[in-house]
């Protein structure tokens, strides 16, 4: 079990508090300073006696992660959290603030496996996955910091780093730590997993009793451009990935959506929105486009705004539901693919290791 209060459930408080021997009240107790307070000091927990004050900070430490780092882009709508674990590996979380949302974006893991091409997340590959708490110690500090403004976090979306279904148990853990009605009690209709297509990953997750949403990072209209740009999606057939998509979202009566990253003459093309058209025809589903984000060191080109509006009068004309993301946070390198591990320099001498050694 985890030595970090912050991933454990109220029921797992108490039942540690019963083997103490301490009273039932006073678990309670603590989670409403957790979760109600925002208090995550224990020396400030004024209605405990010094001893338990003390017995609990030597037995538990809040979180694995220190803010390291906090960046505001200059529209002050996006924020940048680096976070430093335990072992000295970073990780990023966003918060984006639009009209009433408050948005947290987590990471997953260190690093990603996918190596998505257009995407700064993986071009280092996989460092280690996150633990329980470490995901959602993000949403709960950022829910901390807004507090403090008398705003909370109304949104959370799995699209930092990593591949949230190559660290399933721990994604889906965070999630029942989010949704607890004494925790943070997020509506799961307001959290968004977003995978690259790991097939059993969402098989498992329709087995799951969530009403969440689930996106699928398509960027292609077929089997062949898609593994171009995914070299990941090479173990999965696209055909098997959408079956299991609307699968999950007929158990869960969720709409699928698509997110599509355009890059400029690759997959932007007018041949690609009309195949795109075809693979969706008659499906319930919404497309996300995302123009590119400028990646450092990548070749790539962020297409022109009159291919994008060419892109989405043929889905329209299809009758393919369709949306636009526009870029929130490039400034900060906040935006959807820029989360990348900056401060390697600072890195510990094994992550450094590893960095070195991922094929
Ligand atoms: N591994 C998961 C979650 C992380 S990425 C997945 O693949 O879905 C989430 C989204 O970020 C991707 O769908 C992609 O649309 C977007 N993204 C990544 N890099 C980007 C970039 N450079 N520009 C625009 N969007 C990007």
């Amino acid at each position: 079990m985890t030595s970090y209060l912050l991933g454990l459930t109220p029921e797992e408080i108490t039942q540690w508090f019963q083997k103490e021997g301490e009273a039932e009240f006073r678990a309670r107790q603590l989670v409403e300073w957790l979760y109600q307070k925002n208090e995550t000091e224990f020396s400030k927990m004024t209605n405990f006696s010094k001893a338990l004050r003390e017995k609990l900070a030597s037995n538990w430490q809040m979180s694995s992660m220190t803010l390291k780092k906090l960046q505001e882009s200059d529209d002050r709508e996006t924020i940048k959290f680096l976070w430093q674990l335990h072992d000295g590996n970073l990780v990023e979380s966003v918060l984006i603030m639009s009209d009433q949302r408050r948005t947290v974006c987590v990471s997953s893991q260190v690093g990603c496996p996918a190596r998505c091409a257009f995407c700064a997340s993986g071009q280092k590959g996989l460092f280690r996955n996150l633990e329980v708490d470490e995901i959602f110690a993000q949403v709960y500090l950022i829910n901390n910091w807004l507090e403090k403004k008398g705003e909370r976090v109304s949104h959370v979306v799995y699209m930092g780093m990593g591949e949230p279904f190559r660290n399933y148990d721990a994604v889906v853990r965070s999630i029942q730590l989010l949704i607890h009605p004494d925790m943070l009690g997020l509506s799961q209709r307001r959290i968004t997993v977003s995978t690259v297509g790991v097939i059993e990953g969402i098989q498992k997750f329709s087995e799951e009793d969530f009403k969440v949403n689930l996106v699928l990072s398509l960027h292609a209209p077929n089997q062949k451009l898609r593994q171009k740009i995914i070299p990941y999606a090479r173990q999965y057939a696209l055909d098997d990935i959408l079956q299991a998509m609307f699968e999950y979202a007929k158990k869960t009566k969720r709409d699928v959506t698509f997110e599509y990253t355009l890059l400029s003459g690759i997959n932007d093309n007018e041949q690609e929105a009309h195949e795109l058209v075809k693979l969706l025809k008659e499906k319930q589903c919404t497309v996300n486009l995302i123009p590119y984000n400028p990646v450092q060191g990548l070749r790539l080109k962020r297409p022109d705004p009159l291919a994008v509006r060419r892109f989405r009068e043929i889905l329209t004309q299809g009758d393919i539901v369709n949306t636009c993301r526009y870029t929130k946070g490039d400034d900060i390198a906040a935006a959807c693919g820029q989360l990348v591990l900056h401060e390697q320099q600072s890195m510990p001498a094994k992550a450094l290791h590893v960095l070195q050694n991922t094929p």
